[in-house]
């Protein structure tokens, strides 16, 4: 952690400036691609600062995620730079990525205020909500309109000093998320700030401060306005970071859970449905228990899980009109995620997966003759089972079917067959509980291997086994 700021004069209005020697951010933390592009911005004269969450992070003896500069080079200048290595990217902003190897360092060129007094340069919607923000400006400008203060500090390559336009250094000390200028009309010119707020107090251990907390209940409804394909990239990283249960708290507290999933929230309360919390809990805490393991997620697995209450009251809706069960699952899924969509656009390639998560659930229930091999075989089943195995842990469904199907995953040929008898005694009346397996019977069988390349979407259970099939990603391509 940094000392805190000397008041040294920077030249630069409105600027207080920590100098090297007061703060712990050492060039050696800095990625060797980001101190390129740092170094040969100003060694062609121009300004150059690292700056958001990697300097934030950085102060905090916490490791970057990815490092962002932000400089008074127009795009096409530093794209003259780094040439070969430069891309302009956007249309309306337009950013460059400098890319070495795998690691992409995003340069910003300085943006004009858009808060304040009416500015000419933006767009707003009826509402506030900024839907052009494309002028270039001055530093001090382009830390003004930025979110919070923590993530407002400049780290400044010509003398590796710290620069901060508000409270940056204090609040960061302080553990405090702070918002820069006034929270309402912040929120109402990018209500997703909101979400920002959650994910960084999540992240970081912060308290949002109570100025920073008072408008969103008033706001949270902006979020409806917000793309849905925006919504969608946010709900993951609030949910496939590692703090998901952390940020659900948060999200619950301040109604803004309730902003982004409304049919489930209602459940959330409802006695009748008290397996609802316990399941979501449950698949968030495998969530993040996964990621500290070091094992993939996907949105397939988390939106199965979310959706899931709201996809069972539907359901239920549907079998009392008289709908037979599996016509009442397919159009309860339908109905859901198409309530979502307005909302929250959830893209087909994690849809289709998130489908068959759920569809899967009632084969579970069918154990008769070739069925069980069938959904063995099945390339959901190791998703669908382990959704199978929070649901249980829900107290939705008996343990005994997951032990059934546990046992039978691990079974050989004759163990598999006295279960398929077993199952059908139990459903038959005439054998009440499912016992233990004969010894011989526990042999392992070979399972079929799978691609090394599996398919974007594809899931594996939080907090249960691994087979090792996952793809190594959170999912957001
Ligand atoms: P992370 O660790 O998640 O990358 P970050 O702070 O770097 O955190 P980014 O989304 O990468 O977050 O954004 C980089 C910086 O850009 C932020 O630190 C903030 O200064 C600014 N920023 C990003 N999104 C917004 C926004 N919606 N409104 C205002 N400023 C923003
Ligand atoms: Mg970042």
């Amino acid at each position: 952690m940094a000392a805190a700021p000397s008041s040294l004069s920077s030249g630069i209005p409105g600027a207080r400036v920590t100098p090297r020697s007061q703060h712990n951010v050492s060039r050696l933390q800095i990625s060797d691609s980001a101190l390129q592009v740092l170094n040969g911005l100003h060694r062609a004269g121009f300004q150059a600062y690292l700056v958001g969450g990697s300097v934030r992070d950085l102060l905090l003896g916490r490791e970057p995620k990815d490092f962002d500069v932000a400089t008074d080079a127009h795009p096409e200048q530093v794209r003259k730079l780094f040439r070969r290595n430069a891309r302009l990217i956007g249309r309306r902003f337009i950013l460059v990525h400098v890319q070495f190897g795998n690691e992409i360092i995003e340069v910003a060129t300085f943006r004009g205020s858009a808060n304040g007094k009416e500015d000419e340069s933006s767009e707003h919607s009826e509402t506030g909500r900024i839907l052009a923000d494309n002028v270039y400006g001055s530093l001090e400008e382009d830390a003004r309109r930025r979110d919070f203060t923590a993530n407002a500090l400049y780290y400044n390559i010509a003398d590796r000093s710290i620069l901060d336009f508000s409270t940056g250094m204090e609040d960061l000390q302080a553990g405090r998320l702070r918002v820069i200028g006034d929270p309402e009309q912040r929120y109402r010119e990018d209500p997703v700030r909101m979400l920002r707020a959650v994910r960084f107090a999540a992240k970081l251990g912060f308290t949002l401060d109570a100025a920073a907390q008072a408008p969103i209940a008033a706001c949270r409804k902006l979020l409806q306005e917000v793309p849905s394909a925006r919504l969608f990239e946010e709900t993951l990283k609030l949910f496939l970071t590692g703090n998901a249960q952390t940020s659900f708290e948060h999200l619950r507290q301040m109604g803004l859970f309730a902003a982004l999933f409304p049919q489930v929230d209602a459940l959330l309360d409802d006695a009748r449905y008290g397996s609802a919390r316990i399941l979501l809990q449950g698949a968030l805490q495998g969530t993040d228990a996964r990621l500290l393991d070091g094992k993939s997620v996907t949105p397939a697995f988390l939106f199965a899980a979310l959706l899931w209450p709201a996809l069972q009251q539907e359901r239920q809706l549907l079998e009392q009109q008289g709908k037979p069960e599996t016509v009442a699952l397919q159009q309860a899924a339908s109905g859901v995620l198409q309530e979502c969509a307005g909302r929250i656009s959830v893209p087909r390639r994690f849809a289709l997966p998130m489908r068959e998560i759920w569809d899967l659930q009632a084969r579970f229930m069918r154990r008769g003759g070739r069925r069980p091999h069938a959904l063995l075989a099945h390339p959901r089943f190791r998703a669908a089972f382990d959704f199978l195995n929070l649901r249980s842990q829900s107290g939705e469904i008996p343990a005994t079917l997951v032990e059934w199907w546990e046992q039978f995953q691990t079974a050989d040929h004759d163990g598999r067959r006295a279960l398929i008898e077993r199952a059908r005694l139990e459903e038959t009346g005439q054998e009440p509980a499912l016992g233990p397996l004969p010894a011989t019977s526990r042999r392992r069988p070979r399972r079929r291997r799978r691609s090394n390349h599996a398919k974007q979407g594809e899931t594996s259970q939080p907090g249960g086994s691994d087979d090792g099939h996952d793809d190594g990603r959170a999912g957001n391509d």
